[in-house]
C-alpha cells in the first residue's frame, strides 16, 4: 500500500469528504524546511497557506527547535488545574505584556474553539457572579467563524457545511455581515436594544478569515466599542486567526482601536508548532470570579493539556523572535509587494472578481459561470502541481504565507497562481 492508501484506511481528515480524499491528490508531508514542505517522495511545496494559518516563522525554526529541546529536558507537561508550571508562568507574563487587554489574566487551552468556548462561558458567568440575571445571549456577526465545538458553532454564522448542526446551535443575536455597509450601525443598535439580554458581543477584528477574508474598515470598530461601553456589554475579540502578526500588527484589535474584555488566541500562538490556545481576560472580568475556596464564583472549566509546558516554551521563544527577526516589518513589506502583484494580475485575468488582503491574509475571489467554487478548487490543485500549496475556501483562493516569506517566494506564489489560473480557467 502507498502512503495515500494507508492514510485513507485509518485517518479521518477534518472538513474532508473521505470518499474522494485519495482521488484529490493529497500531499503527504514528511518534513519541512523554512517555508517549504517536503512530501514522502521528496517533492517540495512552498507552504502558501501556513498549514491553515498556524505557521508564522516557517518550519524547523532553529530557535524554536532549541526552545523545545531545552524544555523537554525539564518536563513535557504538568497540569495547571490547582498547580503551576514555571514555563507557563513565564509565557503568561510575556503575553500579558503585549496583549491589548487591561491587566491580562490568561486561561490556556489547546484549540481556538476551546478558547472561544471559554470566553463565552466566562462572559456568561461574569454577569451571574455579579448578581445580574438574564444576560444569557450573545451578539455575533454574519459570516463569522469561531470554531467547531457546539458553543463556538452557535456564535458562528451558518455555512462551511455546518448548517446540518442548526438544531444543536443555541440562538444568538445576529448582526449583518462585514460586507453590509450598515453592519456596525445595525450591530450598535442591536446591542442597545438587547442590552439586558446580552452577556457579550463577539467579533473577529478587522477580517473574517473563514468567510473568505471579508474585511471591515478599522474605523468602523469604534462604533462597536462605544455601543458595548454604553450598554455595559462585554466585548470578546476572536483573534485566533488574526493574532500574532498576521494582519501587520501583533494583534488586529490594535488597528481597530479595541481593548476587549476577553481576547481569544490560538493558531499562531506557538508559531504553528504545538496545539495551544488562550482566553485572555481583563482585570474587571477576572475580579468577578474571586471568592471563598470551593465557592460557586469559581470558573469550573479547564482542559487536560491547558498550558502544556512544551507549547509554552515554544510560544515564549516565538514571542521574543517577533522583535529579534523584525517580523512585522516583513509582513508589511511583503503585503505591499503581494498587493501590487495581485492587482496587476487582476487587470489581465477577468475571472478574478475581487482581491482582499490585509497583512499576509489574502483572498483572490473567483467569479466563473461554470461554478466558482469548483474553479477555485481547480486553481489550487494546479498550484500544487506547480509546487505551491494552498487551499480554496468556497469561491476564493486563499494566500496566507508564513510571516517570514521572502520577496522571491512571493514571486514564486504569484507565478504559480498565474499559471494555475490560465490552466484552470478556460
Ligand atoms: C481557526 C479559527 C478558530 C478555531 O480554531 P481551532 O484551533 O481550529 O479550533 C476560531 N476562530 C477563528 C477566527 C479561527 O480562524
Amino acid at each position: 500500500m502507498n502512503w495515500i492508501e494507508r492514510d485513507s484506511a485509518v485517518v479521518w481528515h477534518g472538513f474532508t469528504q473521505m470518499g474522494c480524499y485519495a482521488d484529490n491528490a493529497p500531499v503527504i508531508v514528511e518534513r519541512g524546511e523554512g517555508r517549504e514542505l517536503i512530501d514522502v517522495d521528496g517533492r517540495r511545496y512552498l507552504d502558501a497557506f501556513s498549514s491553515l494559518w498556524v505557521t508564522t516563522l516557517g518550519h524547523r525554526v532553529p530557535e524554536l527547535d532549541q526552545a523545545l529541546r531545552e524544555q523537554i529536558d525539564r518536563i513535557a507537561h504538568s497540569t495547571l488545574l490547582g498547580n503551576g508550571n514555571r514555563i507557563a508562568i513565564e509565557f503568561a507574563e510575556a503575553l500579558a505584556q503585549v496583549v491589548p487587554v487591561d491587566q491580562a489574566h490568561i486561561l490556556f487551552a489547546s484549540d481556538g474553539a476551546a478558547a472561544v468556548e471559554q470566553a463565552l462561558k466566562m462572559a456568561f458567568q461574569y454577569w451571574t457572579n455579579r448578581g445580574v440575571s438574564g444576560r444569557s445571549t450573545y451578539l455575533a456577526f454574519g459570516g463569522a467563524y469561531h470554531g467547531d465545538s457546539v458553543g463556538s458553532l452557535s456564535v458562528g454564522a451558518g455555512g462551511f457545511g455546518t448548517d446540518i448542526f442548526d438544531p444543536l446551535r443555541f440562538p444568538v443575536i445576529r448582526a449583518p455581515t462585514f460586507g453590509d455597509p450598515q453592519a456596525f450601525e445595525t450591530a450598535a443598535s442591536l446591542i442597545d436594544r438587547h442590552r439586558h439580554e446580552l452577556a457579550a458581543v463577539i467579533v473577529e477584528p478587522l477580517v473574517q478569515g473563514a468567510a473568505g477574508m471579508q474585511l471591515a474598515p478599522a474605523a468602523q470598530f469604534a462604533k462597536l466599542r462605544i455601543a458595548c461601553q454604553r450598554a455595559d456589554v462585554l466585548l470578546i475579540c476572536d483573534e485566533v486567526a488574526t493574532g500574532f502578526g498576521r494582519t501587520g500588527t501583533l494583534f488586529a484589535a490594535e488597528q481597530c482601536g479595541l481593548r476587549p474584555d476577553i481576547l481569544c488566541l490560538g493558531k499562531g500562538i506557538t508559531g504553528g508548532y504545538l496545539p495551544m490556545s488562550a482566553t485572555v481576560a481583563s482585570q474587571r472580568v477576572f475580579d468577578a470570579f474571586l471568592g471563598p475556596d470551593l465557592s460557586e464564583r469559581t470558573f469550573y472549566h479547564g482542559h487536560s493539556y491547558g498550558g502544556n509546558a512544551l507549547a509554552a516554551a515554544v510560544a515564549l521563544r516565538h514571542l521574543q523572535l517577533f522583535g529579534e527577526l523584525k517580523v512585522l516589518a516583513n509582513v508589511n513589506e511583503r503585503s505591499v509587494q503581494l498587493r501590487r502583484a495581485l492587482d496587476s494580475l487582476r487587470r489581465s485575468r477577468p475571472c478574478i472578481s475581487d482581491i482582499r488582503l490585509v497583512g499576509l491574509m489574502g483572498a483572490i475571489e473567483i467569479s466563473d459561470a461554470a461554478g466558482a467554487a469548483k474553479t477555485a478548487r481547480k486553481i489550487c490543485a494546479a498550484m500544487v502541481q506547480r509546487g505551491v500549496l494552498t487551499r480554496s475556501l468556497g469561491n476564493v483562493v486563499t494566500l496566507v504565507p508564513p510571516l517570514t516569506i521572502t520577496a522571491a517566494e512571493i514571486e514564486r506564489i504569484v507565478a504559480a497562481l498565474t499559471g494555475a489560473i490560465d490552466e484552470a480557467v478556460v
